[in-house]
């Protein structure tokens, strides 16, 4: 799918896109729950009470919506065409660790989404989830907030994120050595169309990474 090339050097950073904050619903998404006038992602974290914890997944959800060829947002099944979101390092491991989309649901995403419509320009210096809401009854006080992956993300400049669009035909995950699969394969993936959704703050590392790998970078 990407071809490994030489060096070359990158034009200047784009800017992102005009933000948007409460972009119109979709009207395959019109039964999904709403939180502010938002679509809840179905992988996203919940209290008991069904609040939301925008940004964050549930671990179990994901590992079932990445077996099953389910979308993250809406939960149905993939259908012909399937978007995944990925950072420069996901094309570097060749896997994204987040369940796939379909295109209408990406769309719907990238406009909704604070990271990925450019609008924040770094991540959260601690989770959301690490505040209980409270209720004695819910599972937050025993959630894992401290994943390698926040702790390392905390704070730090936004990533660059490209969309992938890709035939559901090629849909292959990325097992682990415990069972619950990593993600979806970028190996696989014989006729994907890349797209720059936000260049975010990239890295000398992304930069690298977007040049070696001749990434889509306007
Ligand atoms: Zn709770
Ligand atoms: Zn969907």
């Amino acid at each position: 799918m990407i071809k490994e090339g030489p060096l070359m050097s990158l034009p200047a950073c784009p800017s992102p896109r005009v933000p948007t904050q409460h972009p119109s619903i979709p009207i395959q998404l019109a039964d999904r729950p709403t939180w502010r006038g938002l679509v809840v992602p179905a992988i996203t974290l919940r209290h008991r009470n069904g609040t939301p914890v925008l940004g964050e997944v549930d671990s179990d959800t994901v590992a079932d919506c990445l077996i099953g060829q389910r979308c993250q947002l809406c939960d149905q099944g993939l259908e012909e065409v399937a978007v995944l979101m990925a950072r420069p390092q996901d094309f570097v491991r060749g896997y994204v660790d987040e369940p796939a989309q379909h295109p209408w649901c990406a769309t719907y995403t990238i406009r909704a989404c604070p990271m990925l419509s450019g609008r924040l320009q770094r991540h959260r210096t601690s989770p959301r989830s690490a505040r209980p809401c409270g209720d004695p009854r819910c599972q937050c006080a025993s959630w894992n907030t401290t994943t390698p992956d926040a702790v390392i993300r905390a704070g730090q400049d936004a990533d660059p994120w490209f969309s992938v669009r890709f035939s559901a035909t090629d849909y292959t995950l990325r097992p682990s050595a415990r069972g619950a699969p990593k993600g979806v394969s970028l190996r696989h993936l014989t006729r994907s169309k890349i797209r720059l959704v936000t260049p975010g703050r990239p890295s000398a590392d992304d930069l690298a990474i977007i040049a070696r790998l001749g990434l889509p970078w306007s």
